[in-house]
């Protein structure tokens, strides 16, 4: 799962990378709301953390270019303003939830599962293609209803696979769900980890598109 971080304390920025990393999110870091802004339309994040006040613009002037995108994204803001108002406002503006700073990175990494649990149930769990299912609520997959086991990067990249199964992923756009902005990647990382996921799954599950990416056909006999 993908989260946009935007915060411009640099210190409070990289615990919460760290602490975000180890709960297994992918973490992109901006400290303006443009950059935030750019990043948000090219990448399609899963949940945006966003900080109030910003160097360039109010935090809750980013929230409302947000909205006024298509897809639903939850956002859930965080801020060192007390106001009552604020709140009220935050929420009004579409902001699912509402942190006040300081707090206590356990109830960040509450809050943000509960987001992602409602984000994950809205759809449906379980995203199946020909005869593997893949568990969303449980992180588990299972090949003719045997579970077969995966790293947390093979799982996220069969992910990104079945969910757009009958469309080409490119592996530009594979590695930027993999992988946050910065992290160091050697160009052969997609290919290491579609060979790995090849040898757990059906024989031509996984298709290569030469030269452009991977797509996973989507009208496969179960
Ligand atoms: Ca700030």
């Amino acid at each position: 799962m993908k989260v946009i971080l935007v915060e411009d304390d640099t210190a409070l920025a990289n615990g919460l990378r760290k602490a975000l990393q180890r709960e297994g999110f992918v973490v992109d870091h901006y400290a303006t709301g443009e950059e935030a802004i750019d990043s948000i339309s090219l990448t399609s994040p899963d949940l945006v953390i966003l900080d109030l006040g910003l160097p360039d613009m109010d935090g809750m002037d980013v929230l409302r270019r947000l909205r006024a995108g298509r897809e639903p994204l939850p956002v859930l803001i965080l801020t060192a303003r007390e106001a009552l108002v604020d709140k009220v406002s935050a929420l009004d503006g579409g902001a699912d939830d509402y942190l006040s700073k300081p707090f206590e990175m356990d109830e960040l990494l509450a809050r943000l599962r509960v987001l992602a649990r409602r984000l994950g149930t809205s759809v449906s769990s379980e995203v199946c293609v020909g005869p593997v299912v893949l568990d969303q609520a449980s992180h588990s997959v299972s090949v003719e209803g045997n579970e077969i086991v995966l790293s947390r990067r093979e799982y996220m990249l069969l992910k990104a696979l079945m969910e757009n199964a009958g469309r080409i992923q490119t592996k530009e756009i594979l590695e930027n769900k993999l992988y946050g902005r910065g992290e160091e990647i050697a160009s052969n990382t997609i290919e290491a980890h579609i060979s790995n996921l090849r040898k757990k799954l059906p024989v031509g599950f996984i298709q290569t598109v030469r030269g452009v990416g991977y797509t996973i056909d989507r009208g496969q006999r179960s």
